[in-house]
């Protein structure tokens, strides 16, 4: 089976006004024009979604938002609701980054909340998962990423995990330069599609979209997205340049058989 490759940029709180988004994404639109074998979403801080939004219209390009509330409306100061980024035109909406969880104490049940709430107004979820370094160190990897898809995917039907995308983020990898080598990226991957299987069934399984995220650049990878189940990527420091985020667009196009 064959998986369409996703390529998300993450530009975190590092690049949010309405100028510089309107400036990257103007420079990445003629650049991925023709490339329409790979789904491209910016996923940008809430203060540039509006503008994002307005630029990307008619475009092959689609617009994430990084974290909403898992309620509707109502007395939540300081939260964004779900309809508000629907309303505005946003596709995708990362839910539980690991800066999500580590530095604003996401659970994962908070986590799952609001994914059922976002499949339900049908804002596509990118989900991510991944183990700390000493989890990692001391074996526990595998054991993390089943409790994490065990309880963030509590109660979903086959339908709404065919519509997730999962990104898993080894946290050792994000931002530190440090990349899992693809050897130990696509041994989680093909562990997350058995957890899958088992939990929903093969055929779902198949089709869910795992993408790999830490440390991804133009110089990893086409390594990295060549393996069979690494089908796309989540990409921090490299998708504030739209030149480096278009060559790892480029490697998803390549690694599509
Ligand atoms: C991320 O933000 O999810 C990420 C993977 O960051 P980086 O590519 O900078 O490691």
């Amino acid at each position: 089976m064959t998986r369409r490759p996703i390529i998300g940029g993450n530009w975190k709180m590092n690049r949010g006004t309405p100028a510089e988004a309107k400036e990257i994404l103007e420079k990445l639109i003629p650049l991925v024009r023709n490339i329409n074998s790979v789904d491209t979403v910016i996923c940008a801080p809430f203060t540039a979604l509006s503008v994002a939004c307005e630029v990307v219209k008619g475009t092959n390009v689609k617009i994430g938002a990084q974290n909403m509330y898992f309620k509707e409306k109502g007395a939540f100061t300081g939260e964004v609701s779900p309809i508000f980024l629907k309303t505005l035109g946003v596709d995708y909406v990362i839910l539980g980054h690991s800066e999500r969880r580590d530095i604003f104490k996401e659970t994962n049940k908070i986590i799952n909340k609001k994914l059922k709430t976002a499949l339900s107004i049908g804002l596509n979820p990118i989900v991510c998962i991944g183990e700390h370094l000493d989890e990692r160190e001391s074996g526990k990897t595998k054991e993390v990423v089943q409790n994490q898809i065990n309880e963030t995917f509590k109660d979903l039907s086959n339908e709404d995990i065919k519509r997730t995308v999962i990104a898993y983020e080894p946290i050792w990898a994000i931002g530190t330069g440090k990349t899992a080598t693809p050897e130990q990226a696509e041994e989680i991957h093909i562990y997350i599609r058995e957890l899958l299987a088992e939990k929903f069934d093969d055929d779902t399984a198949e089709q869910v979209r795992i993408q790999y995220g830490g440390s991804m650049k133009p110089a990893n990878a086409n390594d990295l997205l060549s393996r069979k189940n690494i089908d796309g990527g989540l990409v921090g420091g490299a998708s504030l340049q739209s030149d480096s985020l278009y060559e790892i667009i480029k490697a998803a196009e390549n690694s599509v058989k």
